[in-house]
């Protein structure tokens, strides 16, 4: 029987997960290895090894289903988590649907998203291993805010590579890693042999995520181990981390009585969306159940719905090792729309694999769509969400809106990642009607593949 009261499902501290569940050893297929960026060969953990510490190269590679939450970890997690899960339901009735809504709100942690779900944990791992400071980028400064709290929580210095145009535009979430003692610059600098070789072609570029990555990369690679580099997303161990998200979700459905038709998540490196989804993902293949998962995505950054599935750099300057996932290619320069978090090239091998096995469908949406659900959503639910977590309220208004029609009771669960207190002036782009819709060319997407590194995948498999 569906629970008709409850507006909000909790969970008690002790309730918190204890483990984090890999889903490596569960995926129908294995993953593609990941490459050494000159060799291409593949890259064993002393490849790794100066970027990041011991233990989350481990994890990187690991195949055991559930890795133990540190307590020190679970006592910051203690701090937030675990998380609330609400069912919409001022929402259902605006929308008129017969559909259940309910979502999973990650906007409770201090910095106001999902992303300290990783960053404590990476800073943890590293100060065991005696590290003292971890370089890093930020988009609109979501991931820099986290890992720059994580720091201060452990005493690991952290600096930022922020991208240029946000750290212009955006200027609040610098004050944020400022005030948690974090050095923020603005990206491309002329401190990293990247940044310059940018600047000496093209000295008025304003950044991608892509170049704050290389800058932030070089910067440890070139530190004599005095530095090691994070990264918010992307990687096995971060979406590893999120689970956390995923297996409260699981709980807190069976506390509503009630199992998601579609579970929902926006995707930029997909870790919200995969941490959210995984718990899930492991019931339909070990309960053989059809839930559907639906990436959102923008139309201005599509890397599932026109990427393509195939190796590339994870930066811009091409010093990372190159993975198999779906991209737009490394050179990609985002077009300005207003979800700072959603405008990287590529996406997480995990998210990608599950993609192009058919178990996630992606979808992607203009961003006046996109900022037409937040109000409605802030109307009804209160909560101003994150431009990015507005791609999965879009998403789950069209299945609620498609459940009306079809006269289906559909049980919708999506993640809103975070809240947009510090998006207001997109907010405000919107509301002046200045906000384009912006469709990213699928001739662009050939034309960067021609740029990619060529990997003769028939000899991997078949390799030494
Ligand atoms: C960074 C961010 C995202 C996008 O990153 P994923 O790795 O795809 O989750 C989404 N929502 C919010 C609130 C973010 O800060």
């Amino acid at each position: 029987m569906v629970d008709k009261l409850h507006t909000k499902y909790v969970l008690d501290e002790s309730q918190m997960p204890r483990a984090w569940y890999n889903i490596v050893p569960d995926l129908p297929r294995p993953l593609a290895p990941v490459l050494h960026p000159a060799t291409h060969k593949p890259v064993g953990p002393d490849d790794l090894a100066p970027l990041f510490p011991m233990a989350l190269i481990l994890q990187e590679v690991s195949t055991e289903r559930y890795i133990e939450i540190p307590e020190p970890v679970r006592r910051v997690y203690a701090q937030w988590r675990p998380s609330p899960l609400f069912r919409a339901r001022r929402l259902e009735q605006a929308l008129d649907t017969p559909a259940r809504i309910y979502y999973k709100y990650e906007g409770v942690s201090p910095v106001g998203s999902h992303k300290p779900n990783t960053a404590v944990a990476q800073v943890f791992y590293n100060r065991e291993e005696g590290v003292r400071k971890i370089a890093t980028e930020t988009g609109a400064g979501q991931w820099g805010s986290s890992l720059a709290m994580a720091g201060a929580f452990f005493g690991v210095e952290v600096e930022v590579f922020m991208v240029k145009v946000s750290y212009h535009q955006k200027p609040f979430r610098r004050s944020m890693m400022q005030a948690y003692g974090a050095t923020v610059h603005a990206s491309p600098t002329d401190l990293t042999q990247a940044g310059r070789s940018i600047l000496a072609r093209d000295p008025d570029n304003m950044g991608s995520l892509g170049i704050a990555i290389s800058e932030a990369v070089e910067r440890a690679a070139t530190s004599g181990g005095t530095i090691k580099y994070s990264l918010g997303s992307v990687l096995n161990h971060v979406l590893l981390h999120q689970t956390v998200v995923g297996e409260e979700a699981l709980l807190q459905m069976a506390l509503a009585d009630d199992y998601p038709d579609v579970v929902i998540g926006c995707a930029g490196g997909g870790s919200n969306m995969a941490g959210l989804i995984i718990p899930f993902v492991r019931e339909r293949l070990a309960r053989g159940l059809n839930t559907r998962f639906l990436a959102a995505e923008p139309t201005a950054c599509p890397s599932m719905t026109k990427g393509v599935y195939t190796y590339d750099f994870g930066d811009t300057v091409g010093m990372t090792p190159l993975v198999k996932m779906h991209t737009l290619g490394h050179d990609f320069m985002p077009p300005g729309i207003h979800a700072g978090g959603l405008r990287y090239h590529g996406m997480a091998p995990i998210m990608s694999l599950l993609h192009e096995e058919g178990i996630v469908e992606a979808q992607a949406y203009h961003q006046n769509a996109i900022f037409e659900a937040a109000v409605e959503f802030a109307r009804s639910e209160g909560i101003i969400p994150a431009p990015e977590s507005a791609h999965a309220i879009r998403a789950a208004f069209d299945e609620a809106l498609q459940a009306k029609e079809a006269g289906q009771e559909r049980v919708i669960l999506f993640n809103l990642s975070g809240h947009g207190h510090f998006d207001m002036a997109s907010y405000d782009a919107y509301f002046e009607g200045k906000l384009e819709d912006y469709e990213y060319p699928v001739e662009e997407v050939r034309a960067a593949q021609e740029r990619m590194p060529k990997i003769d995948e028939a000899a991997l498999a078949g390799g030494d």
